[in-house]
């Protein structure tokens, strides 16, 4: 058997081969064996010709590939494209536009746009536990809001106008310092009772947690936190008190949105925010020595049973001839 890619360039050599691609993709959805997605029967048989599987059981989509139940589900492109993106948006510190996987890949930069919001939504995961149980945890918030400079200076200044006009978008996110992960979303706004209800759901009551002086987070000793302030006019850090860490985090967003997004839509932010938070969760540490390979791995394992129809995506029917 081929070893599995370590490397871009071994990624490229190794996902050209479509049944590389199936078997990278089985071993990480069905480690047990294949397991039919209707009717859950471990024994169909492998159709190699057509690449799939054929199911013992009659029952309506006794035949199925390694695309049905996932986010490739219904998507002509092959998995050999898909995987390459996905390699490509798992490790790009910064991310990848749509351009540049359009013309990596050799897909429309329309098909390109479709198939990273996809790929965001297997990179998106629930968290089951809380954060704060062990150590501190920073909260913050911050505003998202069009970035001008990317379009033609031409077009720039009306641009401006426009784009400056437009709302910004408020993201709040929390860092677990112990754990060092990253948890982060859009919020419709930053009143108390959002910011507050947050909290509740994302850290342990009880849990030391740091902000800057918000009126917002006035009230969470009355939540049975231990609440530490600090008043960015005066100072940012006292002793162990500041929020610097996921102010990093912040930079590392805008960066990414900076470098390659013009204008993120407030609809798709959320999901621009789960990418960053991903790669900076699975970031490589002294403690967890995560590589490209192992991200990627990651990212697949997270991909069945999420949909994200273009219907759903852009609120509009994709016209005939599908591309996707
Ligand atoms: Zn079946």
């Amino acid at each position: 058997m081929v070893k599995e890619p370590k490397t871009l360039q071994d990624a490229i050599l190794y996902f050209a081969n479509a049944d590389n691609c199936i078997a990278y993709l089985v071993d990480r959805r069905w480690p047990n064996g294949v397991v039919c997605p209707t009717c859950g029967r471990m024994d169909a048989a492998y159709v190699p010709a057509r690449r799939v599987w054929q199911c013992k059981t009659r029952h309506p989509r006794a035949q199925f590939s390694i695309k049905v139940g996932t986010i490739f589900e219904d998507s002509p492109i092959s998995l050999e494209k898909w995987l390459l993106a996905m390699w490509m948006i798992a490790n790009c510190k910064n991310g990848v536009s749509s351009w540049e996987v359009h013309r990596t890949i050799g897909v429309t930069q329309k098909t390109a746009w479709f198939m990273l919001h996809r790929i965001r939504l297997a990179m998106n995961s629930e968290a089951s536990h809380k954060m704060g149980s062990g150590g501190p945890v920073e909260v913050d918030e911050t505003f998202v809001g069009p970035n001008p400079q990317k379009t033609h200076r031409a077009k720039r200044e009306a641009r401006y106008k426009a784009l400056s006009a437009r709302p910004k978008t408020p993201v709040m996110g929390m860092l677990d310092r112990e754990l060092r992960q990253v948890r982060a979303k859009v919020v419709p706004n930053v009143r108390r009772e959002t910011l507050q209800n947050e909290i509740l759901s994302q850290i342990e009551k009880g849990s030391k947690v740091y902000t800057d002086s918000a009126p917002a987070y006035d009230l969470l000793k009355a939540q049975d936190y231990i609440h530490e302030a600090v008043n960015h006019v005066e100072e940012y850090v006292r002793g162990n008190v500041h929020t610097q860490g996921i102010e990093n985090f912040w930079s590392l967003l805008k960066r990414g949105l900076r470098g390659t997004y013009v204008a993120v839509e407030p609809f798709h932010l959320d999901r621009y925010v789960g990418e960053q938070v991903y790669r900076y969760n699975n970031r490589a540490t002294r403690d967890n020595p995560l590589n490209d390979s192992d991200r990627l791995a990651l990212a697949v394992t997270q991909i069945v049973g999420k949909r994200l129809t273009y219907a759903e995506l852009t609120g509009k029917e994709l016209k005939l001839p599908e591309t996707l």
